[in-house]
């Protein structure tokens, strides 16, 4: 049995990650500020003597014995991320510099979420690890974009020069239940919008990609990332490399769900970026044969099922 903390475990990641952790037999400390997370995602979990749940923010000092930690937290969704700018690039730095301080100290193996993000609007297609990105450090994104950036910095250096035991997990746009409501990323809001029948709101022309991976999928790379030999640190891709646009996306969904909501068009938001695959040959050779199982249709359905459940 491990001891893991897991820092934004009440979000939409990192409550699966919770339960998936608990279900093979760790003890798990979920830390959370409740900022994007939800009681609701953990309150089955509550009663697991194995399981802890600590408000905290990690822009404070955190100190517990443990021997791993995923450090999730951060708003990932643009809304939330753009709502306190200052704070989320706090969040992403801060929290890295605590994060990584702790597991210094008491010789923790560490896993940093980072995000495809960091590849900015990729002039490179599909993206590989060693390709250095398009970012703007000025933009609205870049709050998010430079934070994980400079947490992955972070990461290296305090592996280069106090040899902390890391991995860097470069997540691709993940969905699947216990995504809020109001988590305005793409999938959750054209699902909710289908099913009560709203207007499906395409950002611009609709012809920007994504490649959607299913959270199970994720899951599972995480915890096999965190698993890897020592001498892997990353950073490495994890996603689903099939890629689709988002008008494809609404009209899948609006026939999945049968609903009667039409397409509405809106301005496309500053620097959002035109495309996006991630190249996962590099999780497949070192992730022990790790690739995404669940296609965009099953996913979908699976998560129109949860969304259903709770509106
Ligand atoms: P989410 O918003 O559902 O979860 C983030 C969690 O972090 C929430 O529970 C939130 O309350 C918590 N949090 C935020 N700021 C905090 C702070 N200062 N102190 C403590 N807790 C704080 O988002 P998610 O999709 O579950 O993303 C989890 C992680 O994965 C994030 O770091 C995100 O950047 C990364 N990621 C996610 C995706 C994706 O598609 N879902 C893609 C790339 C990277
Ligand atoms: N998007 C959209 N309608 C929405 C929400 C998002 O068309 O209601 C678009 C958005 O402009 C982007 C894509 O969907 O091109 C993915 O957006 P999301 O916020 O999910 O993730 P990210 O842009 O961070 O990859």
């Amino acid at each position: 049995m491990k001891k893991i903390l897991i820092t934004g475990g009440a979000g939409f990641i990192g409550s699966h990650l919770c339960e998936r952790l608990l279900n093979e037999g760790n003890e798990v400390i979920c830390l959370d500020n409740f900022f994007t997370g939800s009681k609701n995602n953990i309150i089955h979990l509550l009663d697991n003597p194995f399981f802890e749940l600590i408000r905290h923010d990690v822009t404070m000092p955190y100190f517990i014995e443990v021997d791993e930690i995923y450090n999730l937290a951060c708003p990932a969704s643009p809304i939330h991320y753009q709502y306190n700018p200052i704070k989320t690039i706090k969040t992403s730095v801060m929290g890295a510099i605590n994060m990584l301080g702790l597991a210094k100290r008491i010789k923790a193996k560490i896993l940093q979420a980072s995000t495809s993000e960091v590849y900015g609007d990729p002039t490179i297609h599909p993206q590989k690890e060693d390709y250095w990105g398009n970012c703007n450090p000025i933009g609205f994104r870049s709050c998010y974009d430079e934070g994980k950036r400079c947490a992955e910095s972070l990461f290296i250096n305090y592996h280069q020069q106090n040899n902390v035991n890391i991995k860097i997990a470069r997540i691709f746009n993940t969905y699947g239940s216990k995504m809020s409501i109001n988590d305005g990323r793409v999938v959750s809001n054209f699902i909710v919008q289908a099913l009560k029948g709203d207007d499906i709101t395409i950002y611009g022309s609709g012809k920007q990609t994504r490649s959607f991976q299913y959270v199970s999928d994720l899951i599972e790379g995480l915890i096999r990332l965190m698993n890897s030999d020592k001498s892997f640190i990353g950073p490495v891709n994890i996603g689903n490399p099939h890629e689709f646009n988002m008008l494809e996306l609404a009209n899948s969904i609006i026939e999945l769900t049968d609903s009667k909501s039409k397409i509405s068009y809106l301005p496309l938001p500053e620097d959002d970026p035109v495309q996006r695959q991630p190249d996962i040959s590099l999780a497949k050779k070192v992730l022990n044969g790790w690739e995404p199982k669940v296609e965009l249709k099953q996913g979908l359905i699976n998560t129109i099922e949860y969304f259903k459940s709770i509106i």
